[in-house]
């Protein structure tokens, strides 16, 4: 990810609106039974699962042996996870991409879709980038978030998670169409075969490792989202892990803001002092916590219990 421009291009999906209107407010708590967080052990196994495979560039030997270790994880949970395979141009050449998705049926086809995602593929750097929170801390908290939810009880939205490859840049900077290249494919897909109309919301995370934990305030984000997400940190007394710098974060979450889904990208783009270990040899394991992620999987189950009472 990487952040805009100030001058950068006004984004039409700032003046969108959630496709249903609703008098349910978000400061109404479904009775949901669901858990309220996610087993913090399990996800930091997997932060430091993805990290033991090295550097994980897209088109990579190593992003592959992670691919089939998420797959593995995913049937271990009982998802039949979904291979999205296709290739696309790059600076660098031509590169086949794969995005992996696995979903949970809602009761109610009329609710529609919530479509949770991180990426998993690390950026290409000229020295050992390993990415513990760009992107394995995310792709971490994602699964067990989705095994939460796969634990029921059923809800009537069905949850789609997808596993994206290709958000980072090839290139060191971040420009034109050469990123989010699984999220926007992915995208581009369910607008081809019509079920975008279906996604009610779209809940990206990426970087929830960071030792000192604190959601940015992402000025992409549909607001009523980020109060869902924010709200339920404040009411769990997580109130000064949200509520971070304001800032236009460029990110997956973009490319559904595009096929016209209210969006929200849940990530601390404040890593290390002044952000100085994003995207340097400082993103390791030693500067990520397991309390971290306990902390953002409690955020993320509360704001969806927020979440479904806002879209219901
Ligand atoms: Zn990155």
């Amino acid at each position: 990810m990487s952040l805009s421009f100030p001058s950068g291009a006004v984004c039409s999906a700032l003046i969108l609106s959630l496709a249903c209107q609703t008098t349910s407010s978000c400061d109404k708590v479904g009775g949901s039974a669901r858990a309220t967080g996610v087993d913090a052990d399990r996800a930091w196994a997997h932060l430091e699962a993805q990290v033991a495979f090295g550097p994980r560039p897209s088109g990579s030997a190593e992003i592959e042996a992670c691919r089939k270790y998420l797959e593995a994880e995913l049937k271990a949970i009982g998802f039949t996870p979904q291979r999205q395979s296709f290739k696309d141009k790059t600076p660098v050449g031509e590169i086949e991409f794969t995005n992996l998705w696995a979903e949970i049926p809602g009761t109610d086809p009329k609710q529609g879709w919530i479509v949770m995602g991180s990426h998993y593929d690390t950026k290409r750097m000229p020295f050992r980038f390993v990415g513990a929170n760009d992107a394995a801390s995310s792709t971490a908290l994602l699964l067990e978030v989705a095994r939460e939810i796969h634990k029921g009880p059923r809800s009537p939205f069905t949850y789609r998670f997808v596993f994206f490859d290709g958000e980072e840049a090839t290139l060191p900077e971040w420009a034109g169409q050469d990123n989010t290249y699984g999220s926007r494919h992915h995208a581009a897909e369910l607008k081809r075969v019509g079920d975008h109309t279906l996604i009610r919301a779209f809940v990206l995370l990426d970087m929830v490792g960071d030792k000192d934990l604190r959601l940015t305030r992402d000025s992409y984000s549909d607001r009523r989202l980020i109060d869902c997400f924010f709200g339920a940190a404040r009411k769990l007394g997580l109130g000064a892990h949200v509520d971070g710098k304001a800032l236009e974060i460029r990110d997956d979450h973009l490319s559904f803001m595009a096929i016209g889904v209210p969006s929200i990208d849940l990530i601390d783009f404040e890593y290390g002092p002044h952000n100085s270990y994003w995207h340097t040899a400082d993103d390791v394991v030693a500067n990520c916590s397991k309390a971290s992620l306990a902390i953002a999987g409690q955020i993320v189950m509360g704001g969806l219990v927020e979440l479904e009472a806002l879209l219901r």
